[in-house]
């Protein structure tokens, strides 16, 4: 099994009908940059820019941050490498910035909320992100983004900064802005996203949390955090169908990109880029390689038609899964 999944270390991610997709890394730190490189990711899909900031004594300066993200773009040496700002909330505590108690933080201040009530904080980071570029193509996604007003509002503090630094005479290269999609408003309204943004990725584990109202950190309602729901299958092919009306590509970066039953789903919705933890990349590319597009189309209208249960859905998924 091993052996076999080496050889996919120098394959592209192409279905079994021959439709080239492509699997990119979630990281967080250099650790996970080297893992990225050698398991053979195509670009980074997941910048988790808040370990940066995670168990410091001080707020990383601009130029500790732009270190980070231009080792990064260096690294990646061409392949596309998107940045998350900051995604942080009351329970992931900086030193440096205050936030609230709150009862609820899943619900609170967290992700671009933070970053738009912490202006010097978001436009450091957006110049260290600026300067990165200069390095080599870099998109840029907002996390938990619930209204277009806000990606409005991320994008003008963005173009501020940059026209500064180009004022400045400091180099840059192009830079591709987009959100996260992850609260449920923002997936009804990704056909208005599609758009505006450039990129797009869709964070399906706070997807799943705020669709299902399950906490996707508490054991006791896990059972009710069902990332194969019905409901959760109609608004991801919804967002993605929107994003394709606009010839926009879909990059998912939640933990359903890796997940052996729902990569059917998400090549026959017709996802294009899945983005992962780097231990899974070779796993998923020779899953999909085993995948017919057309036939996971299939199921895709069948159990978005037909499931009404997330077991339905498993059923059929293992059904598929053993004739592959
Ligand atoms: C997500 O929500 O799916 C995601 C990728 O981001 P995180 O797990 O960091 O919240
Ligand atoms: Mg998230």
């Amino acid at each position: 099994e091993m052996k076999k999944l080496v050889n996919f270390k120098e394959k592209l991610t192409t279905t079994q009908d021959g439709r080239q997709l492509s699997i990119e890394a979630n990281i967080g730190n250099d650790n996970d940059l080297v893992a990225a490189t050698n398991s053979s990711a195509e670009g980074i899909g997941l910048y988790r820019t808040e370990f940066l900031f995670l168990g410091k004594q001080h707020l990383p300066t601009e130029d500790e941050q732009f270190e980070s993200y231009r080792k990064a773009v260096f690294r990646m040496n061409g392949r596309p490498t998107v940045f998350r700002t900051l995604d942080i909330g009351n329970d992931k505590q900086l030193n440096g910035i205050e936030l609230p108690d709150e009862e609820n933080p899943a619900l609170g201040i967290r992700g671009i909320r933070v970053s738009l009530s912490a202006d010097q904080l978001f436009r450091t980071q957006l110049r260290a992100l600026i300067r990165a570029s200069s390095y080599g193509e870099i998109s840029i996604i907002f996390p938990m983004i619930s209204t277009i007003h806000e990606y409005r509002r991320a994008r003008k503090i963005y173009d501020e900064e940059r026209a500064a630094m180009k004022r400045d005479g400091q180099n840059m290269g192009s830079v591709n802005l987009g959100v996260m999609i992850e609260v449920p408003s923002a997936a009804l309204l990704a056909d208005e996203f599609a758009k505006e943004v450039d990129v797009v990725s869709i964070g399906t584990n706070d997807l799943v949390q705020y669709i299902m109202a399950a906490d996707r950190m508490d054991s006791r309602v896990a059972d009710l955090y069902q990332q194969l729901n019905p409901a959760v299958l109609r608004i991801l092919k919804y967002v993605v169908d929107a994003f394709h009306v606009e010839g926009k590509s879909v990059s998912i970066c939640g933990e359903m990109a890796s997940s052996r039953l729902a990569v059917p789903l998400l090549v026959g919705m017709g996802v294009d880029c899945f983005s992962m933890n780097s231990d899974s990349i070779l796993k998923i590319r020779k899953l999909i390689s085993q995948i017919d597009s057309k036939y996971a189309k299939k199921i895709v209208n069948d159990v978005i038609t037909n499931a009404a249960t997330s077991d339905e859905v498993v059923q059929k998924l293992n059904d598929f899964l053993d004739k592959i």
